[in-house]
């Protein structure tokens, strides 16, 4: 995958080569381009798996049975085709004030309730996936800020305040998002902590930033500048709290 789509029109017209699809899948599966046969887990080594090019599929050279790019993946059991949950993860990754099921609904074709299902299990996918140390350093900064999100006590029915032992002013509930803003690629990452403590916060900056030569003790925070505020958190907060 060396060209990736820059927007959302070149992804649609990109991934409806299901060619490219297919490899766009095995590279995210086995990144050294050796298909594993799901059935037996036999790696291709030296001797290849056989690529059946008109059922688009492999032939396993050891067990011999037959599979697709998609068996024992996330995609694996869907009626969708690869295209719709490409574009679909495309759209996950690459809009910074996140996306609807609405959103994929209206761009892929697909009913909203399917596209939900599609951005579900693909958030959970993503949730595992280890994390490239963003740019950090005078070239490329990361900006930094947490926020709480969550109801407020008074909107909510009496019987849940109770529960939650709340009065009608209390904050005690929210949940505290920590996000970090690569300045450069404008590339947005939001996690939920427990608490907004310096140590649970250091233990993330340290999780996703790479400091280079730079030694994490001199971070300073730059100016009072809080991460695209407007755009990050409260379309985040609009779209978490009614769609997602
Ligand atoms: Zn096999």
């Amino acid at each position: 995958m060396q060209t990736q789509p820059k927007t959302l029109t070149e992804a649609i017209r990109y991934y409806s080569n299901q060619q490219t699809c297919i490899d766009a899948v095995a590279y995210l599966r086995w990144p050294d381009g050796k298909p594993v046969c799901p059935k037996c887990n036999t790696v291709e080594g030296e001797r290849k798996h056989y690529w059946l090019n008109t059922q688009k599929r492999w032939k396993c050279y050891s067990c011999r049975k037959q599979f697709s790019v998609k068996v024992g993946s996330v995609f694996e059991d869907s009626a969708l085709s690869l295209d719709i949950w490409l574009i679909a993860l495309w759209m996950l990754c690459n809009c910074k004030n996140g996306v609807s099921s609405y959103e994929i609904g209206r761009a892929t074709g697909i009913a909203q309730k399917s596209a939900w299902f599609v951005l579900q299990r693909l958030r959970l996918v993503l949730k595992d996936v280890q994390p490239v140390p963003m740019g950090a350093g005078e070239a490329n900064p990361v900006e930094m800020d947490e926020c709480f999100i969550g109801g407020k006590p008074k909107n909510m029915h009496r019987s849940r305040r109770l529960k939650l032992k709340l009065g009608t002013n209390g904050y005690a509930e929210k949940t505290a998002v920590f996000g970090m803003l690569e300045r450069g690629s404008r590339q947005v990452r939001a996690t939920v902590i427990p608490n907004v403590k310096r140590e649970t916060l250091q233990k993330k900056i340290l999780e996703n930033v790479g400091f280079g030569v730079e030694c994490p003790a001199c971070f300073v925070p730059v100016a009072k500048r809080e991460l695209d505020k407007e755009s990050v958190w409260d379309e985040g907060r609009s779209t978490s709290l009614s769609r997602w």
